[in-house]
C-alpha cells in the first residue's frame, strides 16, 4: 500500500480507532445483539429462522466441544454424545414413550408437575405420562450430561493426543448405539415420538420456528459469556496450563485430574442443554441425529473458526451450518443455471448439498494449509517492542516490598527447610539416585554440582513428585513429602523451574505469572462466571502480585507482560520461569540450571537477583554448572557423580577436594584434553 492510501485508510479508521478497546467491544455488541433480535422480524421467512436457530444450536455445541479442545486441549472426538443424553432426557421424560401405572408414589410429582395421569390404553387403569417442563429440562440435562461428561472422562485422565481421541471416539460410537438397541426407553431406530414443545406461561412454542430462535440466541449469548467468564478466569488459565504443558501445571500446582474433568464436565453440560433444545424444536429424536458424523462437524466448526476462540468457534459454527441449509442450495441452482446457459449436462444436474461432507473436508484441508488458526485466533500476536519501549524506566519494586507480600522472610538457621534421606531412583537397570542425603538448612542456599547424567535434574524431580523413589525420605519442614501428588508438593511451598524450560508457550508473560499463583488463589467455577466482589479483588491482587515478582527483573519483563512467551529471547524466557515459581510464594525454590544458556553479563545479573531473593529470607537449592555462580551463591555444595553424593561442604572446601577433582573437574579435563588432541590430529 503507498503512503497516500495508507493515510486516507487511517484518517477513515480513526474515529474508530480513537475510541477505547472496552467501548468499541460494546459497541460491537449492542450491533451483534440487535442483528439478532432483529432478524425474525426484518425477514419473516420461517424456514430461514429455523436455520439460523439450527445454526446457533451448532454454535452452542462448538461452544461447549471448546471447552474441552480448545481450553484444555482434550482432543475428543465423541462429543455428540453428550448432545445426545441431554435430548433423549427430554423426549422420555416427555414424550409417551415410558408409561409406568400410576400409584401413589407419583402423586408429589403430578404436584410439581413433573407428570401427569392418564387413562392407559388397555385396560381401565391409569397410567403415568411424564411431562418436564423444558425450562426444568435444560438445567437438568445440564447436570446428567456433565455426571456422564466426568464418567466418560474418567477413563481418558492418563491418556494423551491419539489414545485419548480414540477412547472418546468409542465413548460417541457407544451412545447411538445404547439409543438404538434399548427400545423400550429410547423406542429403537424409529425414534421417539410426541417430544413436547416447550411452553412459556402456558403458550406453547409449537412449531413456529420464531419462539425457538430466540431461545438459541439466549442460549448462545449465555453460553458466550460463561465461556469468556471461564478463560479469563483462574479455571481458564489452569485449562490452558494443561493443555501447554501438563507437567509444568502440575508443578505449578494445578491438580490435572480436577481440572480435566471439570472441562469434560462443563463441555457435556453445555452439549445437554443444546440437546434438550434441538429435540424440543424437532419434537422428535432418532439416533442418527447424534452420530460421528456430528462430532466431526462440531470439531470442524471449532478448528474453522479458531481453536480456542470464544467468538471464533461461534463464527465458525454459523458459517457452517448456513453453508450447509442456504449457501449451497443457492450455489446450486446458479451453477444449473450457468449449465443451462453453457449448456453443460452435468452442470444442470449437479447438486452440491449431499456433498457437504466433502466440502466440509476441503474446508478443513484448506485452513490447515493457510490459516491454521482459523477465522479468529484464540491468541492475538503482539508486535514486538519498540527500541524506544525497551529502555523506557520502569518502576522498581524493590525487594523489600515482596517480604512485605509473603516472599521470603525465612530466618537463617541450621535447621533443615528440606532434609532428603536415603533416596534410591531407578530407572529400569540404570540407578540415577543411589541412597542421596541433602540437607537444605532454612533461608540457605545450597548448589548441586557433578557432571552431565551424574542425577541433579532426577533429584529435583523426586522432590517435586515428577518421579517416583524406591525408598528413602524427604522432609518438608518436618512433613514426609514422598508420595505427595505434584501439585501437593507446590501447596506445600516448593516451587522449581526446569532445566530445558517449561513455559505455557502460547500464554502471556502475565498470564504464565498467574497461573504460577494458580494453588495460591480461590475462585471456583461460579466465582469464575459471577464475579463476585471478592473474586474481582483477588484477581487485581494477583495481577500486582505478579507485577511486583516482574519488577525483580528490572525492565526485562515488565514491559512485556501482554506479550505471548514462545516470541521472546531465551534468557527471557528463563527469567519468566522463575517469576512464575516465585509467583506460588514458595518457602524454597528449586533452581535447574537457570543461567544455562545465557551470557555472562546476564548471568552475572541473575546471580545478583538470586542473591537478592536469598537475602529477603528464600531458601534456594541450585543446579549450577558455572562454578563462579555457585561460589558466589552457595553456602553449602553437594558433588552428584553417577547418583551418588561424593562430596559436600563448603564451596571452596569442595573444591579443593580430590575425589571432586578427579570424578567431576578431572574427566571434564580428561575429555577437554582428548577432544583436544583429536583435533591436533
Ligand atoms: P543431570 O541433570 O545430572 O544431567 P539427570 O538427572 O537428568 O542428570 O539424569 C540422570 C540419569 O538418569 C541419566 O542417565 C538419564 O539418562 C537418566 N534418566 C533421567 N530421567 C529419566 C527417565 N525419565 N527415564 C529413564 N532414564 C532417565
Ligand atoms: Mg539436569
Amino acid at each position: 500500500m503507498n503512503a497516500t492510501a495508507s493515510a486516507a485508510v487511517s484518517v477513515l479508521t480513526r474515529p474508530f480507532t480513537r475510541i477505547p478497546e472496552v467501548q468499541r467491544r460494546r459497541i460491537w455488541m449492542m450491533l451483534l445483539t440487535a442483528a439478532a433480535v432483529a432478524f425474525p422480524l426484518v425477514h419473516n421467512n420461517d424456514a430461514d429462522i429455523d436455520s439460523m436457530a439450527n445454526a446457533a444450536a451448532y454454535a452452542t455445541l462448538a461452544l461447549g466441544l471448546n471447552i474441552v479442545v480448545g481450553f484444555a486441549g482434550l482432543l475428543d472426538l465423541g462429543y455428540a454424545a453428550f448432545f445426545a443424553i441431554g435430548a433423549y432426557t427430554y423426549g422420555i421424560l416427555t414424550a409417551f414413550q415410558l408409561q409406568p401405572e400410576w400409584s401413589a408414589f407419583w402423586e408429589p410429582f403430578q404436584f410439581l408437575g413433573l407428570v401427569g395421569k392418564m387413562p392407559a390404553e388397555t385396560g381401565d387403569g391409569s397410567v403415568v405420562h411424564f411431562t418436564l417442563s423444558f425450562w426444568l429440562a435444560l438445567p437438568f440435562a445440564a447436570c446428567l450430561a456433565a455426571f456422564f461428561g466426568v464418567l466418560f472422562g474418567a477413563p481418558t485422565l492418563r491418556l494423551k493426543g491419539d489414545y485419548l481421541a480414540i477412547v472418546t471416539l468409542g465413548f460417541g460410537e457407544i451412545v447411538p448405539i445404547v439409543v438404538r438397541n434399548w427400545s423400550d426407553l429410547t423406542n429403537g431406530a424409529a425414534g421417539l415420538n410426541g417430544v413436547a414443545a416447550p411452553r412459556l406461561f402456558g403458550w406453547s412454542f409449537g412449531v413456529d420456528a420464531t419462539p425457538y430462535y430466540y431461545v438459541a440466541i439466549a442460549l448462545v449469548a449465555l453460553l458466550i459469556f460463561v465461556s469468556v467468564r471461564l478463560r479469563d478466569s483462574r479455571i481458564g488459565r489452569a485449562w490452558m496450563a494443561i493443555r501447554e504443558d501438563e507437567i509444568a501445571a502440575g508443578a505449578m500446582g494445578i491438580n490435572r485430574t480436577k481440572y480435566k474433568l471439570l472441562a469434560f464436565a462443563i463441555g457435556a453440560a453445555f452439549g445437554g442443554m443444546t440437546g434438550v433444545f434441538y429435540v424440543a424444536k424437532l419434537q422428535t429424536a432418532t439416533p442418527e441425529m447424534f452420530g460421528f458424523p456430528v462430532s466431526v462437524m462440531i470439531l470442524v466448526m471449532i478448528v474453522f473458526g479458531g481453536i480456542g476462540s470464544v467468538w471464533g468457534v461461534v463464527l465458525g459454527a454459523f458459517i457452517l451450518q448456513l453453508l450447509q441449509s442456504w449457501w449451497l442450495q443457492d450455489l446450486t441452482e446458479w451453477l444449473h443455471a450457468i449449465g443451462r446457459a453453457v449448456d453443460n449436462i452435468w452442470l444442470q444436474h449437479v447438486d452440491l448439498v449431499p456433498s457437504i461432507e466433502l466440502i466440509f473436508g476441503l474446508i478443513l484441508v484448506g485452513m490447515m494449509l493457510f490459516r491454521r488458526q482459523g477465522l479468529i485466533p484464540a491468541t492475538r500476536q503482539q508486535a514486538a517492542l519498540t527500541l524506544d519501549q525497551q529502555h523506557a524506566e520502569v518502576r522498581r519494586g524493590g525487594f523489600s516490598d515482596l517480604k512485605l507480600h509473603g516472599l521470603g522472610g525465612e530466618m537463617r538457621s541450621p535447621e533443615a527447610a528440606l532434609d532428603i534421606q536415603d533416596v534410591t531412583v531407578r530407572f529400569g537397570g540404570l540407578t540415577a539416585l543411589n541412597k542421596v542425603e541433602l540437607k537444605v538448612p532454612r533461608g540457605g542456599v545450597v548448589a548441586v554440582i557433578g557432571p552431565n547424567g551424574s542425577g541433579k535434574s532426577t533429584l529435583f524431580n523426586v522432590i517435586t513428585g515428577l518421579v517416583e523413589a524406591e525408598e528413602g525420605s524427604i522432609r518438608f519442614y518436618g512433613d514426609e513429602i514422598m508420595g505427595l501428588a505434584d501439585y501437593q508438593i507446590l501447596e506445600k511451598g516448593i516451587a522449581r523451574t526446569f532445566q530445558n524450560l517449561r513455559l505455557f508457550p502460547n500464554l502471556t508473560v502475565m498470564e504464565n505469572a498467574l497461573i504460577g499463583q494458580h494453588a495460591r488463589l480461590k475462585t471456583g467455577v461460579l466465582a469464575a462466571i459471577l464475579h463476585p466482589p471478592g473474586t474481582m479483588a483477588e484477581e487485581k491482587q494477583a495481577r500486582e502480585w505478579a507485577m511486583e515478582i516482574f519488577s525483580i527483573f528490572g525492565n526485562r519483563l515488565a514491559p512485556r507482560v501482554t506479550q505471548v512467551v514462545a516470541g521472546l529471547s531465551y534468557a527471557n524466557r528463563r527469567r519468566i520461569e522463575i517469576a512464575r515459581a516465585l509467583a506460588s510464594r514458595p518457602r524454597i525454590l528449586l533452581l535447574d540450571e537457570p543461567t544455562a544458556g545465557m551470557n555472562p553479563a546476564e548471568t552475572l545479573e541473575l546471580a545478583e537477583q538470586i542473591k537478592s531473593l536469598n537475602a529477603l529470607g528464600l531458601t534456594v537449592l541450585l543446579i549450577e554448572h558455572k562454578l563462579d555462580v555457585v561460589t558466589t551463591l552457595a553456602d553449602t555444595v553437594y558433588v552428584l557423580d553417577h547418583g551418588e553424593v561424593i562430596a559436600h561442604g563448603k564451596p571452596d572446601e569442595v573444591r579443593r577436594d580430590e575425589e571432586v577433582l578427579r570424578a567431576y573437574l578431572g574427566r571434564n579435563a580428561q575429555a577437554s584434553l582428548a577432544g583436544a588432541s583429536v583435533n591436533v590430529a
